[in-house]
C-alpha cells in the first residue's frame, strides 16, 4: 500500500497526540484507499468483523478484514463519491435488517430498504444478518410435509418443513419455475415465503414479482433482490438478510419457506470480494472459506422443537451447473450441505418432460418421514418402476423381440412419464395428485394412447371435482387411502374411463 507523505504526517501527528491517552475506543477513521467497492480504513482499531460502518452521504459499509494496521471493508451500494481521506464512523452494530410482518408483500434490497415504490416500511424490529444456527438440542426431526404442488416432487422426492433441498441444473431447465410453483402452492398452507434473488437480471426478478402479484402470492411473500448490476457485497449479504427475515418468523413459531436463487452467483460475488480484499485464492479461485459461507447459511434452516414454538424454516437453495457437471466445486459443496437434491436435466427439458426432474439422480434424505400417507401409498413403487423402465427402454432400442411382461413394463413407464408432466403455475393439491397417481399405478392408463394421457388426467380430475368431490375431501381429511376410499376411487375411475373418448 502506498501512502502520500501528508497522510503519513497526519497519522503520525495523531499517534503522538493520542500517546498519553489510555484505552480509548476509536469511533472514527479515515479512508486510505478505495476502489472496486472495497475501502481500506485507518484508525478503527476496535472495529468488529461484520460491523456496519458509515461513510459520507449515508453510504454504509461492512468490515470484513481485520488487519494489523488497517481494516478492509466492503461498501454496500454506490461508492463513486467516496474519496481517500474521507471520514468513516463506526456504528457499533453488526449489519442488520428490518424484520417482521411489515415486510410481507414487499420487495426490498439486501439492506431491507423498499425498492417497490410502495413507501417506507415501518418495521418495529431488526435482526443481525448473521446469527448462530439453532443447536442440536433446539431442533426436532422433520415430520410435517411441505407440499410443492408438483407431482414428481411430492411423490418421489418429498420435502419436509425445516428441510434443505437443493434445486440443481443447467441454465434454463426450470429451476426458478419449481421454486415459484412451490411458493404459489403455499396459498392455503400457512407458510410465509421469502424469495431471495441473487445476481439475476432485473427483468427476470420483475417477472417473478409480477407472477407472484398476479396470482395473489405476494400476500404471504417477501422478495429480497440484489440484481446482477449491483455491487458484489450486496449480492453477498442478500441470502443472510433474507434468512434473518425468515428467522424472525421461525422463532415466533411460524413456518417459513426460503428460496436462494441462486447460490452459484452468490459464491461468485464472494470470490470477487475476496480477491479484491486480497484474500488468498484456492480451488477455482474461490477463497478457502467458500464452503463455510454456504454451510452457515443453510444450517440456519431448521425445524424447532415444540418447547421453542415448533416453527420451521425450509430452504430451497438453487445451484446452476455448467453442462450438467455436478462435480464442480460449488455444486459438490452445496450437495453435501443439503438434505437432498432435485436434479434437472436439459435433455429431459428439451424432450418435453417438464418439470425436467431426473428421477434417478434426485433424492430427499429426510422428507420421507414427513410425507402424507396417501401419497406414500400411491408412490410406493413409482421410483423403482421408472428406473426399471429407463433400463428396459435402453435395451428396447436394439429392437429385439420383447416378451409380454417387458412390453407391459415399457408401456406403463412411458405413460407414467406423461402423468408426471405438469404445466407451470399449476400446482396441484394432495388429493388431486393422489387421484392422478392412483389411476396411473393401478393400470387405468395402460390402455390409453400415450398422446392422450395428459388429456385423460385433466379430464379425470375435472370429473372427480364435479361428480365425486366427497372422495377428494375424504383424502384431504383422512390423509390416507382407506379401503372404503379405495373402493370408491376404483368405481369412480372405471366409470370415468367408460366415458373417455380417445
Ligand atoms: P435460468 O438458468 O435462466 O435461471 P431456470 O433454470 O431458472 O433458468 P426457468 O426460468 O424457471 O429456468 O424456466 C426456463 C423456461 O422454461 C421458462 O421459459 C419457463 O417458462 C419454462 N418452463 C419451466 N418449467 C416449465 C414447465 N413445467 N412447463 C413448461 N414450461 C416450463
Ligand atoms: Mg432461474
Amino acid at each position: 500500500m502506498t501512502m502520500r507523505p501528508d497522510e503519513i504526517v497526519a497519522i503520525l501527528r495523531r499517534q503522538i497526540q493520542e500517546l498519553d491517552s489510555e484505552l480509548k475506543i476509536e469511533s472514527e477513521g479515515t479512508v486510505l484507499t478505495v476502489g472496486d467497492g472495497i475501502a481500506r480504513i485507518y484508525g478503527l482499531d476496535q472495529a468488529m468483523a461484520g460491523e456496519l460502518l458509515e461513510f459520507p452521504q449515508e453510504t454504509y459499509g461492512m468490515v470484513l478484514n481485520l488487519e494489523e494496521d488497517n481494516i478492509g471493508a466492503v461498501i454496500l451500494g454506490p461508492y463513486e463519491h467516496i474519496k481517500e481521506g474521507d471520514l468513516v464512523r463506526r456504528t457499533g452494530r453488526i449489519v442488520q435488517v428490518p424484520v417482521g410482518e411489515e415486510l410481507i408483500g414487499r420487495v426490498v434490497n439486501p439492506l431491507g430498504q423498499p425498492i417497490d415504490g410502495k413507501g417506507p416500511i415501518n418495521a418495529k424490529s431488526y435482526r443481525p444478518i448473521e446469527s448462530q444456527a439453532p443447536g442440536v438440542i433446539d431442533r426436532r426431526g422433520v415430520h410435517q410435509p411441505l407440499q410443492t404442488g408438483l407431482k414428481s416432487i411430492d411423490s418421489m422426492i418429498p420435502i419436509g418443513r425445516g428441510q434443505r433441498e437443493l434445486i440443481i441444473g443447467d441454465r434454463q431447465t426450470g429451476k426458478t419455475a419449481i421454486a415459484v410453483d412451490t411458493i404459489l402452492n403455499q396459498h392455503d398452507q400457512n407458510v410465509i415465503c421469502i424469495y431471495v434473488a441473487i445476481g439475476q437480471k432485473a427483468s427476470t426478478v420483475a417477472g417473478v414479482v409480477e407472477t407472484l402479484h398476479r396470482r395473489g402470492a405476494m400476500d404471504y411473500t417477501i422478495v429480497v433482490s440484489a440484481t446482477a448490476s449491483e455491487p458484489a457485497p450486496l449480492l453477498y449479504i442478500a441470502p443472510y438478510a433474507g434468512c434473518a427475515m425468515g428467522e424472525e418468523f421461525m422463532y415466533k413459531g411460524k413456518d417459513v419457506l426460503i428460496i436462494y436463487d441462486d447460490l452459484s452467483k452468490h459464491a461468485a460475488a464472494y470470490r470477487e470480494m475476496s480477491l479484491l480484499l486480497r484474500r488468498p485464492p484456492g480451488r477455482e479461485a474461490f477463497p478457502g472459506d467458500v464452503f463455510y459461507i454456504h454451510s452457515r447459511l443453510l444450517e440456519r434452516a431448521a425445524k424447532l422443537k415444540d418447547e421453542l414454538g415448533g416453527g420451521s424454516m425450509t430452504a430451497l437453495p438453487i445451484i446452476e451447473t455448467q453442462a450438467g457437471d455436478i462435480s464442480a466445486y460449488i455444486p459438490t459443496n452445496v450437495i453435501s450441505i443439503t438434505d437432498g437434491q432435485i436434479y434437472l436435466e436439459s435433455d429431459l427439458f428439451y424432450a418435453g418432460i417438464r418439470p425436467a426432474i431426473s428421477v434417478g439422480r434426485s433424492v430427499s434424505r429426510v422428507g420421507g418421514a414427513a410425507q402424507v400417507k396417501a401419497m406414500r401409498q400411491v408412490a410406493g413403487t413409482l421410483r423403482l418402476d421408472l428406473s426399471q423402465y429407463r433400463e428396459l427402454a435402453a435395451f428396447a432400442q436394439f429392437g429385439s423381440d420383447l416378451d409380454r411382461v417387458t412390453q407391459a413394463k415399457l408401456a406403463r413407464g412411458e405413460r407414467m412419464y406423461e402423468v408426471l408432466k405438469q404445466e407451470q403455475y399449476k400446482p396441484m393439491s394432495v388429493p388431486e395428485q393422489v387421484v392422478s397417481l392412483y389411476a396411473a399405478v393401478n393400470g387405468y392408463i395402460d390402455s390409453i394412447a400415450v398422446g392422450d394421457v395428459v388429456r385423460f388426467e385433466r379430464e379425470l380430475l375435472t370429473y372427480m371435482q364435479r361428480e365425486h368431490p366427497e372422495i377428494l375431501t375424504a383424502i384431504a381429511e383422512q390423509k390416507e387411502i382407506t379401503s372404503e376410499v379405495k373402493g370408491k376411487l376404483d368405481q369412480a375411475i372405471s366409470a370415468f374411463k367408460h366415458t373417455f373418448v380417445s
